[in-house]
């Protein structure tokens, strides 16, 4: 099994490209650790409760608990499953140094490093725009990127479509902060290896598409 790996800040538009992506070809699975992380939480656990308070400050959750969803995710795929687009996670050098002891002992084989590169004040406009399927984690922009029928979720049918609480301008601003401290490192982790390619996020979302299936060899792009 592949693994992917989608690096960039909240909106740069990861999670859209890597649903798409899973939709059009489904040797592919998204691995969202926000979306694991929100369905931890929605389950009304000890571990939810300490999460929510975690995700709310706009911090980071530990590397103990997220490379841990991802691995128990990961282990429950079928031979279907061909590649794995990791979508949020490593998103720092000591998650990525952990994700590349995981990948040694199971035998798997890390094949991409996208960047999204954006600058912060397009991202910030687009998150106030952003609604998420509280359902499937789905993002849909309310400008450029909208569902096919007002208020419902494209992939599950979900409805409402919500705005994060952690799409608030402040709790973005606390996000971007700790993107560019630990995030920036991992690229040159991953620089180093010579596993990373990038793309322009700033463009329309069909373009951003377009570019990443061309990396990924994924030849049934609309
Ligand atoms: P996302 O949906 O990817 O924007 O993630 C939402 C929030 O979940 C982040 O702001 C973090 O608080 C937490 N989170 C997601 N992925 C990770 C990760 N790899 N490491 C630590 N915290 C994470």
């Amino acid at each position: 099994m592949n693994i992917i790996v989608f690096v960039g800040p909240p909106g740069s538009g990861k999670g859209s490209v890597a649903s798409y992506i899973e939709n059009i070809d489904h040797s592919f699975k998204q691995l969202s650790t926000g979306h694991l992380l929100r369905k931890e939480i929605k389950s009304g656990s000890d571990l939810g409760t300490v999460i929510n308070q975690i995700i709310s400050d706009g911090n980071l959750v530990s590397d103990e608990i997220v490379s841990t969803l991802i691995s128990n995710e990961i282990e429950e795929f079928d031979a279907s499953v061909q590649s794995v687009i990791l979508d949020g996670y490593p998103r720092t050098v000591e998650q990525a140094e952990l994700l590349e002891k995981y990948i040694k002992k199971t035998g798997l084989i890390l094949k991409n490093v996208i960047e999204f590169k954006i600058n912060d004040g397009l991202i910030i406009s687009r998150l106030e725009k952003r609604v998420s399927c509280s359902s499937c984690g789905a993002v849909f922009h309310l400008e450029n990127n909208l569902p096919s029928v007002t208020d419902v979720c494209d992939y599950c049918g979900s409805t409402p479509l919500v705005v994060r609480s952690d799409d608030q301008p402040d709790v973005i601003r606390q996000r971007l902060k700790g993107h560019h401290d630990k995030s920036s490192l991992m690229v040159d982790y991953y620089q180093e290896r010579g596993v990373l390619s990038f793309v322009d996020a700033s463009q329309d979302l069909s373009c951003v598409r377009s570019e990443v299936c061309k990396i990924l060899n994924v030849n049934i792009c609309k």
